[in-house]
């Protein structure tokens, strides 16, 4: 490696998934998007599939997987090498304009032995019925940039019984909610046959669908992402089982810097809005409606948490460096930062292993001694572990920064 720099420029890597908005990453990423594609997500990472580019001193392009092969133990800092033995978060802006998918991601252990059994059957990594892409976990933390919608988790038996008893098509749960009955109600709903979901929720949209088309819905209400989902996902006569999970979750908002950590076994789903995502480094989702995508749903059973949650919003804490706030999770794969920094105030800092800065909104120097590499809003920094250097900003700057908890 040139002069043993710590420091480089990091290329992410857009997925075009449908359900992306066409404006938010295009402006962040300082591209135009004249045909119109959806840009859902900006990856910044080293999954095998979706590997950001390093751009070496010289010029030339490297996948950030291949590079930290090459050299691990000392890229990765030897505590990160020994107990993940690879990049152990996955970085990326989200742009939600259509609701995506009720979702559920494994625990390691299961995750370890489910991807083992779907390759010893011979299920191709790319097969639209592949539940698992890889062997990990996918604990997320998401950190609002606007107003952020999303499902999470499923709701206290109060707050569930309410919106039950007041949603005349749905009051036919109750009773199978009996004694907080969380698995007897979700399986209920996730294994009826179709022709019985047709007969419930066809009333129910019905009814509510004219009400979102005519403005009398708001997003504080469940009716409001039913209705939205209806129109996003029905086919005719095949209405999408996930609306019934839209009474059922919580409904949270968050506010711009707010975030909301997801453990195994939490059901969730994004409705609208951009975040930053820290996620460890993993693909593995089982879907539960609200998707034209493959649903297991015993598979789906069988790793969902079935319990109430009282959503946690993280707002944040003071970090070691004054400008930093850090978003403490229980997860040991990750750990998001948010830095604030003013012009004229440079920040010293010091890797703790391969960690990912990205400009969300300003521009920064960064600077080691050896090089400078200037960075605008929408560019990444890769610093590998021990790195010690110095951000500039040449304007007021905020920079989320991708590490380990320390
Ligand atoms: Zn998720």
């Amino acid at each position: 490696m040139a002069n043993n720099t710590k420091i480089f420029k990091l290329q992410g890597k857009v997925q075009h998934y449908t359900w992306g908005g066409m404006d938010f990453i295009p402006a962040l990423l300082h591209l135009s998007n004249s045909d119109k594609k959806p840009f859902a997500e900006y990856w910044m990472g080293a999954h095998d599939n979706v590997p950001a580019e390093v751009v070496l001193p010289d010029g030339s392009l490297q996948p950030l997987n291949a590079f930290i092969k090459q050299d691990a133990v000392a890229l990765l800092g030897n505590s990160v090498h020994q107990r993940f033995g690879r990049l152990p978060y996955l970085l990326k802006v989200l742009d939600v304009k259509d609701m995506l998918s009720i979702q559920v991601h494994p625990t390691k252990a299961a995750a370890v032995s489910a991807f083992a059994a779907e390759n010893m059957k011979g299920t191709p990594l790319n097969a639209p019925n592949r539940n698992y892409k890889d062997d990990n976990h996918k604990p997320e933390l998401m950190l609002a940039l606007s107003n952020f919608w999303l499902l999470h988790g499923f709701k206290s038996p109060q707050a569930l019984v309410s919106i039950l008893m007041q949603t005349p098509e749905l009051q036919f749960l109750v009773p199978v909610f009996n004694n907080k009955n969380y698995h007897a109600l979700y399986e209920m709903v996730m294994t009826m046959d179709q022709i019985e979901v047709d007969e419930h929720l066809r009333p129910l949209l019905d009814r509510i669908v004219p009400l979102y088309e005519k403005g009398f819905l708001n997003r504080s209400q469940e009716d409001f992402w039913a209705a939205r989902a209806a129109k996003t996902f029905c086919e005719p006569n095949k209405i999408d089982r996930g609306i019934f999970s839209i009474y059922l979750f919580n409904l949270v908002k968050l506010q711009p810097g707010e975030a909301i950590f997801q453990d195994a076994g939490i059901p969730h789903a994004y409705l609208e809005g951009q975040n930053m995502e820290i996620m460890a480094n993993s693909d593995n989702v089982l879907r539960g409606g609200l998707t034209n995508k493959y649903i297991d749903v015993p598979e789906l059973m069988h790793h969902t948490k079935f319990e109430a949650v009282i959503p946690d919003i993280i707002k944040g804490t003071a970090g070691a460096v004054a400008v930093e706030t850090v978003f403490p999770t229980p997860a040991a794969d990750f750990e998001l930062r948010k830095l604030e920094l003013k012009t004229g105030s440079p920040v010293s800092l010091t890797a703790a292993t391969a960690e990912i800065y990205f400009v969300y909104e300003g521009a920064v120097k960064a600077t080691d001694g050896q090089r400078e590499i200037s960075l605008r809003k929408g560019e990444a920094l890769l610093s590998t572990a021990g790195a010690a250097f110095e951000l500039q900003p040449s304007h007021d700057a905020v920079v989320f920064r991708a590490t380990v908890p320390q």
